[in-house]
Parts: C-alpha cells; structure tokens; sequence
C-alpha cells in the first residue's frame, strides 16, 4: 500500500487528494492533514469565478492549461445535472479596463465564448461611467461556487476511503513516515517550507442580497470593483492589498466596495449587505508545482508542492489537482504504470 500524505483541504487541497485518489487507485492510501476545513479556507471567501487572475509571472501557457482541464471538469458536473450540488451557474462575465496598454488576455480564446468590444462600445461606457476605458471583453463562463463545492469534494474523497485528520503540520519531518507527502497550504506554505515568496494579498468583500443581478461585473484594474452573482447571494468587491496579513474588516474598504460597486451598478443602491469577509489570497511569483526531494535524517522525503495561486485558487485548482497527481505517481517510482 502506497501512503500519501496532503496538507491542506482548501479548493488547491481537496481537489488534489481526489485526483491522487482517481490517479493511484484503490490501493493508495491518502491523508489529508489540515488545520482548517470548509467554510474556514481562503476560498470560503471567494465567489469562484472562473478567470485567472493575479499570477504574476506563472507562464501564460501553464495558466491556460490548468484554467482549461478546471473549466472542461466544471462543464461535466454542468452537463451531468450536478449544478445545484456542486455550486454551478453559467453566466455572462463582462469586463472594463483603463490601462493604457490593454491587451485581450490570452486565456478569452479558451472560454466558452467571447467577443472583444468595439470601439463604440468602449466611448458607450466610458460616457455612462465618466470613465475612460480602453478595452474591454465579455465572456460565457462559469462561477464555481468553493462554499458549496468544497463540502462536495470532502464527502467524495471520504467515501472513496479518504481520512481527514484535524491539527496544525509544524514541519514536514512530521510526516516522513509517507512514501509521499503533497504540500497544499496556500500561504501557509510560507512558514512551513519555508517559502517567504509566498505572501498575503488582502481582499475584502460584501456578500449582499439582490436576486434581481444575474450578471456578473468586473474593472480590469483599479479601482478594481467587481460584481459576481452567487446562488443566494451578490459578492461586491473587492480589494488586493499587498503584505497585509489583516482577515477583520476595514470601514474604509467596505466604503469603497459598495460606493464603488453601486457606481456601475446602481440596482444595487438599497441591497442588503448579509455579510462582510476578508480573506489572504495565497501570492507568489509563480505557482510552486514540483516534486522537492528534502533530507531529513536518514531518509530523502518526497515532496510535491501545489500552492501560490494567488487570486486564481478555484480557476487553477483541477489543472493543478492532475498535474500534482501525476508527480505524486512520478515521485513513489510509479509513472507510466496503470492503477495500482
Ligand atoms: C476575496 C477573494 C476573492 C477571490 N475570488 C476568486 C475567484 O473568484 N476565482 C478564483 O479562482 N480565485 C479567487 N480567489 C483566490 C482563491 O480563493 C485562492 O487562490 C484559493 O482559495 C487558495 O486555495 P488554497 O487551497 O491554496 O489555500 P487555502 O484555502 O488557504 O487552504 C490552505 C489549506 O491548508 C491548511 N494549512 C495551511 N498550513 C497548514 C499547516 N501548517 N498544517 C495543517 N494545515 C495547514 C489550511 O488549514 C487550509 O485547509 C479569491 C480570494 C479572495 C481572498
């Protein structure tokens, strides 16, 4: 029996754990250890729009392929009838940017379907909102919502044999009793590995009552406003700070969520805020995903790393979950052997 150990059970963790699970077979054992479950990870916060974003220097290629196997994966639960348990809803995404050198991003083409506004379109918007924008898309995508999915995923990867232990890893040495441990923890990877190039980046967010909005919203850049509809609920964001390791509300940042949300979106002047959130987006130059090899004592620990997804967690999660699955396979000596 092949022992994997998992660290983390956010949208990178879980999604990870059932792919080793399809990838290895039955005779695999896997354990998720984890301080935090679901609705307390980072992506309990997150509204799940499908759309990279915040990943700094991940190579434009990786980030279209991972972004596509997790779009082709939430299109089979949608296709399958899986929508309402699985926290699913097509929608039609448009976004406005004012950077001056705008540029279509790379990963419109593999959408479901796009079209690039005009200019028209552009001087349409930019005298509604007072504004000048230069570019600008709308897409037909998904929002995954990680509140409902996550408890999903936890239940299938238990019923496939899975264990979820309870507690904080305070270092790897802990676990060297695995053939292979998988390394999940977001930005707790920074004390952990320790990788200090991974770093918080704060984002606040108002979940408010508005049935009525259907579409979802977004400002390419500053000041960054956005509106995605959820099942029970509108999220209106949002904030990026850098370095700032604070999950409690800011006054001024809520000010400047709704004020500015209600600015393109006026419908929601008398919305009812249900709730406020903050969470720390897991930053990093890149995504960390690599098989290290660490000495700890006698034995060489196999050890795969999955985090630094920045604001881009449940976008990259399932491309990322298959990548790890193989290199897991990779590090126990398996590759190119069918299921155990
Ligand atoms: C406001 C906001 C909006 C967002 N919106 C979107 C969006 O629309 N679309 C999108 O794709 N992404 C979005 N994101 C980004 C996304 O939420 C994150 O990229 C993602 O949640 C990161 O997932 P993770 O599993 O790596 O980290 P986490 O969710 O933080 O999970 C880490 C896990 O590891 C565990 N852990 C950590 N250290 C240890 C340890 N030492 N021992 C034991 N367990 C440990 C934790 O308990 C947890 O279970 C948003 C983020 C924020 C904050």
């Amino acid at each position: 029996m092949l022992s994997v150990a998992v660290i983390g059970a956010g949208v990178i963790g879980l999604p990870t754990a059932l792919a080793i699970q399809e990838e290895l077979g039955p005779k695999a054992e896997v354990i998720i250890f984890t301080d935090k479950l679901s609705p307390h990870t980072t992506g309990d916060v997150s509204a799940g729009l499908w759309s990279p974003y915040l990943l700094q220097n991940t190579p434009v290629q990786q980030l279209t392929k991972w972004s596509k196997a997790t779009q082709d994966y939430i299109l089979k639960l949608w296709k399958n009838g899986d929508a309402k348990t699985t926290g699913i809803s097509l929608q039609l995404i448009m976004a406005l940017s004012n950077k001056k050198d705008y540029k279509a991003p790379e990963w419109l083409k593999i959408s479901l379907g796009h079209s690039e506004f005009t200019q028209d379109r552009l001087k349409y918007y930019s005298q509604r909102y007072g504004e000048e924008f230069t570019g600008g898309y709308a897409f037909v995508g998904f929002i995954w919502e990680p509140v409902r999915f996550l408890p999903y995923l936890e239940k299938k990867f238990k019923d496939r044999g899975g264990q979820i232990r309870m507690g904080r890893v305070e270092n790897f040495a802990e676990l060297s009793h695995f053939d292979v441990v998988v390394n999940c923890s977001g930005l707790g990877a920074r004390s952990l590995v320790p990788d200090p190039g991974v770093r918080p980046i704060r984002g606040q967010i108002a979940r408010v009552r508005a049935p009525w909005q259907k579409h979802t919203f977004m400002l390419d850049t500053e000041p960054g406003n956005y509106v995605i509809s959820n099942e029970d609920c509108v999220i209106v964001g949002g904030t990026h700070q850098e370095d700032d390791f604070n999950t409690g509300i800011y006054d001024n940042d809520r000010d400047h969520i709704l004020t500015g949300c209600r600015k393109y979106l006026p419908s929601l002047a008398k919305a009812q805020v249900i709730r406020d959130q903050a969470g720390l987006r897991p930053g990093r130059d890149q995504v960390r995903l690599e098989i290290e090899e660490r000495r700890i004592g006698e034995k060489v620990m196999k050890i795969v790393h999955n985090y630094g997804h920045g604001g881009s967690g449940v976008t990259l999660s399932i491309g990322c979950a298959l990548d790890a699955a193989r290199l897991v396979k990779e590090a126990a000596g398996l590759a190119g052997q069918s299921k155990l």
